[in-house]
């Protein structure tokens, strides 16, 4: 299928969605996952409308975005990726939003190196809420922890949450993922009353309409757009 053809799919997808569990569409965004996507099909997702892109690697996506911007001048790119230490310099002129903030040691160097080089980025705190992944933040305390030491960091701005749901057939798990992540930032609301907390990063290919009726604010489809990669 064609990209411009997918997108409208999964777009059509969406609103259906928004219908059956009385959201508004404009309440979310949607982002194509390009990883191990060639720039060319970037632009032409850029050419069908959509104007958000995820990458999972740093090195794969500084060989990217360049080009893509080049093309695609208002676009925006987000890391949903793990993100080791020694990269977070480079992520900090490649993107406006790291996702997967996923651990205190990154926290800490998000810090350090946003305030030597005064450049502002966006946050989304990684939450481990499914069997499968192994990554994000194990639990609140620890997501309180990470909250305490970015806040008084003038150029890091959180604006919410990130998780991922276990891939599977199975409805239960995935909602119940998906819950989880709503119920923490709702603990955080409280906490932390004055910090922005409207993103609420969950949904992929196989379970964006899911995350939209459990009040999904940004999905993250690459697959449903832009094919399975050819060497994932
Ligand atoms: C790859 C990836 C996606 C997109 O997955 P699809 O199943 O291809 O839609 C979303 N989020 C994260 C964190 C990913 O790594």
């Amino acid at each position: 299928m064609k990209i411009a053809e997918a997108l409208e799919l999964v777009e059509e997808k969406i609103q259906k969605a928004c219908e059956r569990s009385g959201r508004k569409r404009e309440d979310i965004r949607l982002m194509g996952v390009s990883k191990f996507h060639p720039e060319t099909d970037l632009v032409k997702a850029y050419n069908a409308g959509l104007r958000l892109f995820g990458e999972s690697r740093v090195q794969e996506a500084a060989s990217k975005i360049p080009g893509v911007i080049s093309q695609c001048p208002d676009c925006e790119f987000h890391l949903i990726g793990s993100l080791q230490r020694n990269k977070v310099k480079t992520s900090l002129t490649l993107f406006e939003c790291i996702q997967s903030v996923d651990r205190e040691e990154l926290v800490e160097e998000l810090i350090k190196r946003s305030s030597a080089q005064n450049t502002s980025l966006k946050l989304l705190l990684e939450l481990h809420t499914g069997e499968e992944s192994k990554s994000g933040f194990q639990d609140l305390d620890a997501l309180y922890k990470a909250v305490d030491l970015i806040l008084p960091c003038k150029t890091l701005q959180i604006q919410g949450l990130m998780t991922m749901a276990p891939y599977t057939r199975d409805q239960g798990p995935i909602r119940n993922s998906f819950r989880a992540l709503n119920k923490a930032r709702n603990f955080l609301m409280q906490r932390y009353p004055e910090q922005n907390w409207s993103m609420l990063s969950m949904g992929m290919s196989n379970d964006y309409e899911i995350a939209i009726e459990e009040g999904s604010t940004l999905l993250r489809i690459g697959t449903a757009i832009f094919g399975a990669p050819s060497h994932a």
